[in-house]
């Protein structure tokens, strides 16, 4: 039993190598140890087979390009050609351990993952949805919340989904750290189920502290690793994509200057009186900022379509109701559809800002939003 479920892990590690391994290892079942039983019948099979992969790895181990990486969005689309049009062979969650070596075309990784119901996932994902490194510190302590707060299966209010809630004095287990921002906690559900979900660690008492403690040791391991990742305490690493830092200077046009945090700031537009409007009906609107209680782990002023997020400018939209692109007139100020989020839905707009204090001075309101038509 042991032998053959060693088998299985070692092929797995293996099929990244070629093509060929990639097919084989996909017949493979994986994940629930009951399955394994009968997976190579023959223990001489198995021990040919073992000696054969060992001998794969001894060879691939000089050149063998595979990391442990990290999926570092909510969810990243893993598709079969390194090709965000192409066939997509499945998805792969929030700090997902994968095996990823570059792919042939630039920007794009060939991993191999098991996904969140245990299903064996190869393909090709985007480099900007991994990390080298983890995006969670572990940790083990129970803790009294002091507020009451939903819990999202993600932590960013953009992409965050409900999950359930935490109430003031309850008891919960917080099992990681993302920075400073957020805290991983199991908690019950309404049905009394134990949960696994992110909360602010405003309403952790001693979390933050803890992270605190947690981002020193992780600089203090940097440094001593020379090439530092650029952890300083009370802040998030930035993406290896390309996030607003880094695109940014690239895209100054008029009336678009960058404030010294890196955020794009845009001259209002105002619509003009004889501009055609269709009416859409009335939205919720909510506003976002580049902050991480926001964003999440990784702060990325780049949009889903790629534009640089501009305050007075861009907002996100259920892009299946307004198509990205479309200017949209909010209280008689124009905007354009570029962005999305996983908590943007019909009749939803989330208004891009500059800070996270603006984001929570404006709040949510109601109003009436129309399409201009040029
Ligand atoms: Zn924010």
């Amino acid at each position: 039993m042991k032998k053959k479920l060693m088998h299985a892990v070692i092929l797995s590690a293996a099929c990244v190598l070629c093509a060929g391994h990639l097919a084989a290892a996909e017949t493979i079942p994986s994940g629930d140890p009951e399955e394994q039983t009968g997976a190579v019948s023959d223990p001489e099979d198995t021990d040919e087979a073992l000696s054969e992969v060992k001998k794969m790895l001894e060879v691939g181990e000089e050149t063998d390009p595979t990391e442990k990486e990290y999926v570092s969005l909510k969810e990243v689309q893993v598709y079969e050609s390194p090709d965000e049009n192409g066939a997509v062979a499945g998805s792969l969650r929030f700090e997902t351990k994968v095996e990823a070596s570059p792919a042939e075309r630039a920007g794009w990784s060939l991993v191999t993952a098991n996904d969140a119901s245990g299903e064996r996932v190869h393909g090709y994902v985007v480099d900007s949805a991994l990390s080298r490194t983890s995006n969670i510190e572990a940790a083990k302590e129970y803790l009294t919340v002091s507020a009451d707060s939903e819990v999202l299966d993600y932590p960013g209010q953009r992409d965050g989904d409900v999950i359930g809630e935490v109430m003031e004095y309850d008891e919960v287990e917080l099992t990681g750290l993302i920075g400073s921002t957020w805290g991983r906690i199991r908690f019950l559900d309404d049905e009394l189920e134990e949960k696994e979900g992110y909360v602010l660690t405003d309403i952790l008492p001693g979390a933050e502290e803890l992270a605190q403690t947690l981002i020193e040791q992780q600089a203090g391991r940097a440094d001593e690793n020379a090439d530092a990742d650029g952890v300083d305490a009370g802040t998030i690493s930035e993406s290896s994509g390309s996030g607003i830092f880094a695109e940014a200077e690239d895209h100054i046009t008029a009336g678009v200057s960058e404030n010294s945090y890196g955020v794009m700031v845009g001259d209002p537009v105002a619509v003009s009186s004889d501009a055609k409007l269709i009416p859409l009906g009335t939205f919720r609107i909510t506003h976002y900022c580049p902050c991480s209680i926001c964003n999440g782990p990784y702060i990325n002023g780049a949009t889903s379509t790629g534009a640089v997020a501009t305050t007075n400018h861009t907002i996100a939209v259920d892009p299946t109701q307004i198509p990205y692109g479309s200017k949209v007139v909010i209280n008689g100020q124009v905007y354009v559809a570029e962005d999305c989020g996983g908590g943007i839905k019909t009749n939803c707009i989330d208004i891009y800002v500059e800070t996270h204090e603006e984001s929570d001075a404006k709040g949510v309101y109601y109003t009436d939003v129309y399409l201009l038509e040029e």
